[in-house]
């Protein structure tokens, strides 16, 4: 494996994700243990994203006046939104990176999710692909060819990073046993979005240590 032109994406490895938090993603903290042995290879790059809602963010259902969370509507500009409990609030506790993740690993964090009237799922763009985050432009900056996409959740962030990595240019694999998903039982929908947006999909054991 050629970790010269590589980069591990470590998506969303925050508190408000993990147990007991605001959002809690099942059996996130499973992550910790196989992520920091991920990080701990020779990798070109280790890139952690956080996302970063000011509290007024479009996502959250207390923003929106009779919707509860995980209830699903259309925004103005037409696109679907599902509603998510307040989480990943800027500089609140639940947004930090979890203190057993091994943190000297990170070379560089991206914050997403800023803009309080669209959500972002990928580390790469928000979701309406009109502003782009800072991960592009530092993965270039070091030239960076592959990227192995790891975190949380399978379903939403990770994924998204992934296909948006392939098509930007950049070969995407995504390590399926390194993620959690918010709902598993769209596992099967997931793996088939991510082959046609032409993303590898791999295990931790295919990544040579
Ligand atoms: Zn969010």
């Amino acid at each position: 494996m050629n970790y010269e032109k590589s980069a591990l994406l470590v998506i969303d490895m925050q508190y408000d994700f993990m147990l007991d938090g605001s959002l809690e993603v099942k059996e996130a903290n499973d992550l910790i243990q196989p992520i920091n042995d991920l990080m701990k290879l020779n990798w070109n790059l280790v890139v952690a994203s956080k996302d970063w809602h000011p509290e007024n963010h479009i996502s959250f259902a207390s923003n929106h006046e009779g919707c509860k969370p995980y209830d699903e509507i259309i925004l103005e500009d037409g696109t679907k939104q599902i509603l998510w409990p307040d989480h990943c609030i800027q500089n609140s506790s639940g947004a930090e990176i979890h203190a057993e993740m091994d943190q000297s690993c990170i070379d560089e964090i991206v914050l997403k999710g800023q803009n309080p009237n669209v959500d972002s799922y990928s580390a790469f763009f928000d979701n309406n692909h009109l502003e782009k985050t800072e991960m592009d432009t530092i993965l270039k900056a070091n030239g960076i060819e592959n990227i192995y996409v790891v975190g949380l959740a399978r379903d939403f962030c990770v994924k998204w990073t992934a296909m948006d990595g392939q098509e930007l240019g950049y070969n995407s694999y995504f390590v399926i046993d390194a993620t959690k998903a918010v709902d598993p039982s769209t596992d099967d929908e997931v793996i088939k979005e991510l082959k046609e947006s032409n993303v590898t999909i791999i295990k931790i054991s295919d990544i040579q240590y």
